[in-house]
């Protein structure tokens, strides 16, 4: 266990140093030792104001959970005190509560963006077990005006597409028209479109139709190199979720069980797609949802997440640029994700250097959102 060397910290200190530390790099390195100064929760560069003492610990920015299931503030709570300073939820049925936690804007929860419901098939897994309302199933290209204007009633943050496999005895999947034209119309109304995708077949319609992001990594194939070679080139991102296709092909409880489907190929897959280049982002799918296939803890899993990521080929380094600047990049939060002066004060402070070891970054002594310190866990995850 750590003590928290800021545990008499106080919460209204607008103007303040952390000294002695490693600041993360937009590179991913980290920098020799200096001093991070902090005014009314931007980074400066005058140091001034009260001092913490960093110890010679590793800044980063707060990291960015791209995709998540909120269903109660206290999991914005979990995920802040963790480190997880900005997630992004990509589906529920409960918006205007969320929307509400959104807008209130509090620093003692990470920030909150949403796509309030997501685009299915009729009969979609959304609709039929999910929750959401039948209006957010979307019946052919001529429906996806009245979809999006629909949408943009809720004043969601983005758009999410869900694009199912074509199975035997399940309902059809959205066609691959009906994706394009949604994305279309989501664009015209300037909103970014993140894909659920979890076969080739599905990335390719993604990729087809001009998606944004595509969230998941194949669990029924591996993506071939000309397939990740077409990701980079879309110049589409991808959060492969490895730490919530892990624990669903782990928890999965089917009358029969498919070689096809296995984690090796969802390392594989986004192995390729890192080798090809392309834009990966950090994303755990954490969620307490009943209807969801698994459980993923808010917060701690980003550390599992980063590990995996590693697992699959990224280096340490871009690992962490997949959970800051890369997400803020892909996303469009320009006030986040690098330590630079004008920036957010979304800070994450740990105590061994995460670009040796990805595993030290849930060695976390210190958490800023916006300048504010929150609390810190007490004890580290012990999975992955
Ligand atoms: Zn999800």
């Amino acid at each position: 266990m750590r003590r928290c060397p800021l545990s008499s910290w106080r919460r209204d200190i607008s103007r303040f140093t952390i000294t002695d530390v490693h600041p993360l790099a937009a590179d991913g390195t980290f920098g020799p030792l200096t001093s991070v100064a902090v005014e009314d929760g931007v980074i400066v560069d005058r140091p001034g104001g009260a001092e913490v003492d960093g110890r010679g610990g590793y800044l980063l920015p707060g990291l960015i959970d791209t995709h998540v299931h909120v269903d109660h503030p206290d999991q914005l709570v979990a995920a802040l005190r963790w480190g997880v300073t900005t997630v992004l939820d990509m589906g529920t049925p409960r918006w205007d509560g969320l929307r509400a936690l959104r807008d209130a804007d509090d620093d003692a929860r990470a920030d909150l963006r949403g796509v309030s419901s997501p685009a299915c098939a009729p009969r979609g897994t959304a609709v039929r077990k999910m929750n959401h309302p039948a209006s957010t199933a979307v019946r052919g290209p001529g429906d996806a005006a009245r979809w999006i204007a629909e949408r943009l009633d809720q004043d969601p943050d983005y758009v999410k597409i869900v694009l199912e496999e074509k199975l035997p005895f399940q309902p059809k999947p959205l066609a691959p028209d009906t994706v394009a034209a949604l994305v279309a119309h989501a664009h015209r109304a300037g909103k970014k479109v993140v894909v659920h995708a979890a076969s080739s077949r599905a990335y390719a319609i993604a990729l087809d139709a001009g998606a944004d992001v595509i969230t998941h990594a194949p669990v029924r194939d591996t993506l071939s190199a000309d397939l990740a070679r077409r990701v980079t080139a879309s110049g589409t991102a991808v959060s492969p979720t490895l730490v919530m296709m892990r624990t669903i092909l782990r928890t999965l409880k089917l009358p029969f069980t498919p070689k096809s489907l296995n984690f090796g190929q969802t390392l594989a897959s986004t192995g390729a797609l890192h080798r090809a280049g392309a834009t990966i982002v950090l994303g755990t799918d954490a969620n307490a949802d009943d209807t969801s296939p698994a459980r993923v803890a808010h917060g701690s899993s980003a550390h599992e997440e980063l590990a995996l990521l590693v697992h699959a080929g990224l280096s340490p380094s871009e690992a962490l640029s997949a959970a800051t600047s890369r997400a803020a990049a892909v996303f469009g939060l320009d006030d986040r994700g690098v330590i630079a002066p004008g920036k957010r004060a979304d800070l994450l402070l740990v105590a061994r250097d995460p670009a040796r070891d990805i595993t030290a970054t849930r060695d976390v002594v210190g958490v800023w959102k916006r300048g504010v310190a929150a609390p810190v866990p007490r004890a580290s995850p012990t999975t992955t």
